[in-house]
């Protein structure tokens, strides 16, 4: 097991601009956008012209070419001041360009890579159906061959950035009967294409800056060029986008959590009771305690599975196999470990914070709420430990 946790004077100098960005222009708008529910359009604008959309892809894809490390850096900053912004560009980036970047033709990446990287088009990935959900691979929405084009008909849900993305990477049966091996099939559709709209877009419990949206694909017409990998293949598209993805995921997990770690103790040593700062009493320093020993953990655990990502390189055809078993395996125990931890570490700084926490409109209260999802989505943390203990069982630990 290789460790490599040196970030390089490139990487920290990414940080500290992410980190200025996310102060500056996001921190003061999060509050408002979290109250009235709206994608955050002109700090989305912003992201992308400073190339945030891109950071993982290579620049010859019209990328930063920072890797996966990178990209955590980017999500671990974002999620630190804000989840939505976190999930806005995660969608994109981990679900929607990684297929485009790992499966895509030298022409897909040029017409549909290069302008999600530059920021010029917002991706998204489209997965989940009402009837398949943790089982995503039994989609029900169906693609059926009409001499070269296909036809992708059904209903997709719950579609981060579906509202507003320009392409959505949609998983449709090429044959129902074969399920997810060999039956599913990944493709390219773009906002506008005769059959394709937006449904509905759900109210949520937090991610308040994103939509959550209904996809609806009646009879769409797409040419052969949209079919992005094998045909049959989608399955495997989107298992290994998710693997990019739970990391990335994890790492906006620990961004959270220091943040709300960090305001805990601040206001531990601000708030007096009893005529002491609270952070004397022991019971309020076992709980800093062991936030700082979670993010301490998550901290190690988010970049060294990115960089092993890294390593491996963006071509799937050169993995060897067990490189691929140790890829999944850590991004499921990343993803789950991480999301559960931000729930715990963020419950408890709501804690110290007492009644002010459970305030609306408190940083803290918008944390608490925006965190749970990490335990369901991109795979529920149930499936992960199921992706886990098989992988157990065929290996060993
Ligand atoms: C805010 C939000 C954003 C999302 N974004 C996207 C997106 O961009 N693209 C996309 O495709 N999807 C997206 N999803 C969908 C998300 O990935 C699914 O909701 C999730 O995978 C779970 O599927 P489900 O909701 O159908 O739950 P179900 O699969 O019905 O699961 C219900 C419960 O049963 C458990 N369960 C299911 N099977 C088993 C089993 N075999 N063993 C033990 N327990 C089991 C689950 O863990 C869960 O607790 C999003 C969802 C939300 C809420």
């Amino acid at each position: 097991m290789a460790i490599e946790l040196e970030f390089t004077a490139d990487q920290e100098a990414f940080r500290a601009a992410v980190r200025a960005f996310a102060q500056k222009e996001i921190a003061p708008i999060v509050a408002e956008m979290d109250e009235r529910e709206e994608f955050p359009a002109r700090t989305v604008r912003r992201m992308q012209e400073e190339g945030y959309f891109g950071v993982p892809t290579p620049e010859e894809y019209g990328g930063l070419g920072l890797g996966k490390v990178g990209y955590c850096i980017l999500s671990e900053e974002l999620g630190r001041v804000d989840a939505s912004h976190a999930a806005i560009v995660g969608a994109h980036t981990s679900l929607g360009a990684t297929p485009l970047l790992y499966f895509g033709t030298e022409e897909q990446k040029r017409r549909w890579l290069v302008p999600a990287a530059k920021g010029e088009k917002l991706l998204a990935f489209s997965l989940t159906e009402p009837g398949s959900g943790s089982d995503s691979g039994a989609v029900h929405t169906r693609a059926t061959r009409d001499g070269e084009a296909w036809l992708l008909h059904g209903t997709k849900i719950y579609v981060t950035n579906g509202r507003e993305a320009d392409t959505v990477v949609v998983m449709a049966g090429n044959d129902l009967k074969l399920g997810a091996n060999g039956g599913v099939t990944a493709f390219l559709v773009d906002k506008g294409t005769p059959g394709f709209s937006v449904g509905r877009c759900e109210k949520k419990m937090g991610l308040h800056g994103t939509s959550t949206a209904e996809l609806i694909l009646d009879e769409v017409r797409l040419g052969p060029e949209h079919v992005l990998g094998e045909v049959g293949r989608g399955f495997i598209v989107a298992m290994t986008a998710l693997d990019v993805g739970r990391v990335s995921l994890a790492a906006c997990s620990l961004g959270g959590m220091q943040a709300a770690a960090t305001a805990a103790l601040e206001f531990s040593q601000n708030r007096t009771q009893f005529g002491l700062p609270i952070s004397e009493y022991e019971a309020i320093q076992f709980k800093l305690a062991d936030m700082a020993m979670h993010v301490y953990a998550l901290r190690s655990m988010v970049y060294q599975t990115a960089a092993r990502q890294d390593r491996m390189g963006n071509d799937p055809k050169k993995w060897n196999h067990l490189e691929r078993l140790e890829k999944t395996r850590e991004a499921a125990i990343v993803k789950c470990l991480g999301s559960e931890w931000a729930v715990d570490v963020i419950d408890e700084a709501l804690q110290i914070h007492g009644g002010l926490g459970y305030i609306r409109g408190t940083p803290i209260e918008r944390a608490y709420r925006d965190a749970r999802i990490g335990e369901i989505f991109e795979g529920t943390n149930e499936i992960q430990r199921i992706v886990i203990a098989r992988d157990l069982l065929n290996r060993g630990l």
